[in-house]
């Protein structure tokens, strides 16, 4: 039985170095005192060493072997000098395997700078390896302090689809590997300790779940093992009414929905990835965001059904490096047919678009997802006129209160007056109102909208 256990994701600025590794041990080992077993622990990379990773394949692929063994090999030194720290006893056992899994990448280097490309499942192998070295540093810690871990693959745990660098889970096989994996080590009263981020397919192959994505890999596990509660712990007081480097009087919100933070989450509040939510809604566990540098705070709570709230808002997010495809129909819009045949082309690419507005002849969408942009805009335009403009960003407004007030949008959109908008989108049954600007309006927006709301 894993009733009131929980899981613990930690992110990379909660592992970044012996001292954080060290407060991490502090918040599991009172988890455990509290809940009398496990939790269950999930790490990212070391903070800034997916961005080095992925960087460093670029330059491999670019022609320059030498700058990308360089930074290959300050990593394992930064990992190696934080295990020396931490885990003294466990180095001459430990060390060898985190070299071996950098070791993958390094094998890997020549090729791309042979075949002058990386294709996506070698930089899937690639970024793996930072969680992969994470996870296995914090469980030598975890164990020299003194507490039971058991380091996890999470490639036998998170399986997925092969769409490399941004694979979907396969919820009923990686529930299932979650149960055996992890029930066991729990029941014996160990603290499995696994990397965020990275899953594989059904035949074995190395994919990972998108950027951020170990804030999803902790979701999929609480959901798995059917925990009480799964906490995120990062470098924040928990999720805020704005990015909090955008809007120094930002506050932290003490309590949403799992609604209301998908949609912050899906519409640019870094501090969750969007995926989060989705295996959290399934189980009902509630999600909690906490400060490994403050502990002791409440943090932020969401949940199926918070208590009602007094503000008409709940939060902003904001999303830059959009692009706007606006695509007209030679004849009316309504010409049946027409729609169906422009999203065919979105689905046809993998492509999601986030928002959609319709006039009588045209249809306007953004997607951030570009890679396929020259694709798409060639396939519209076989039916079609199409523009498109990018350095587009996104402001979107989110609140339960918003489908049955609305004079709240309208008031929302009338703050927003002297800003040039692209688009507006509301539905009428959605908790959020969407607009669609210039990246360099973003700001300003968005300080507008929280003066009005928040302060
Ligand atoms: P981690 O490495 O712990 O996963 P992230 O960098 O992914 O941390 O997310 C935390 C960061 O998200 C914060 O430092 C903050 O700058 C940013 N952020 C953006 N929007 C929000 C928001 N609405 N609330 C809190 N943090 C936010
Ligand atoms: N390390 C990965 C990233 O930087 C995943 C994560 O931290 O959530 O995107
Ligand atoms: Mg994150």
């Amino acid at each position: 039985m894993a009733g009131h256990v929980v899981v613990q994701k930690f992110g990379g600025t909660s592992v970044a170095d012996p001292e954080a590794i060290r407060r991490l041990i502090a918040i599991a080992s009172r988890a455990r005192a509290t809940h009398g077993r496990g939790p269950v622990v999930v790490v990212s990379a070391m903070s800034g060493v997916t961005d080095v990773l992925l960087l460093l394949a670029q330059t491999a692929a670019d022609g320059d072997l030498a700058t990308a063994r360089a930074r290959l090999t300050e990593l394992r030194e930064r990992h190696r000098r934080a295990l020396a720290e931490l885990a003294p006893d466990a180095l001459s056992t430990i060390a060898p395997l985190i070299d071996s899994e950098l070791d993958r990448v390094e094998t890997l280097l020549p090729w791309f700078a042979d075949t002058r490309t990386v294709s996506l499942a070698a930089l899937d192998e690639v970024g793996a390896a930072g969680e992969l070295a994470s996870s296995r540093l914090v469980a030598a810690a975890m164990k020299t302090a003194g507490v039971p871990s058991v380091w996890i693959d999470a490639r036998h745990v998170i399986v997925t689809d092969d769409n490399h660098t941004r694979a979907v889970p396969r919820t009923m096989e990686t529930n299932a590997a979650v149960r055996e994996r992890l029930t066991g080590v729990l029941d014996e009263g160990g603290v499995p300790v696994m990397g965020g981020f990275v899953g594989a397919t059904a035949e074995g192959v190395t994919t990972t779940l998108g950027r951020g994505g170990s804030d999803y890999s902790g979701a999929l596990v609480g959901a798995g093992i059917d925990a009480s509660e799964i906490q995120i712990w990062t470098d924040v007081d928990g999720l805020m009414t704005a990015d909090p480097r955008l809007v120094a009087n930002a506050r932290v919100v003490p309590h949403l929905s799992f609604a209301e933070a998908a949609e912050l989450a899906y519409f640019g509040a870094k501090v969750l990835h969007p995926a989060t939510i989705l295996p959290a809604i399934e189980r009902d566990i509630p999600v909690l965001i906490l400060n490994s540098r403050n502990a002791d705070a409440p943090g932020t709570r969401i949940t199926a059904s918070p208590p009602p709230n007094r503000r008409p808002l709940t939060g902003l997010a904001g999303k830059r490096g959009l692009t706007v495809i606006d695509i007209t129909s030679g004849r009316m819009l309504m010409a049946y047919g027409f729609l169906r045949r422009v999203f065919e082309v979105f689905e046809r690419y993998r492509t999601a678009v986030d928002v959609v507005t319709t006039s009588e002849v045209s249809v306007s969408v953004t997607v951030d997802d570009t890679r396929d942009l020259d694709a798409i805009v060639a396939a519209l335009s076989e039916f079609a006129t199409v523009s498109v403009d990018s350095g587009m960003a996104l402001l979107c407004a989110v609140g339960d209160r918003l489908p049955g007030e609305p004079a709240i949008a309208a008031r929302a959109v009338s703050v927003l007056e002297e800003v040039p908008l692209e688009m507006i989108s509301q539905a009428a049954s959605r908790r959020n109102i969407t607009v669609v600007l210039r990246e360099v309006d973003l700001a300003k927006a968005m300080h507008r909208l929280h003066e009005e709301f928040f302060e």
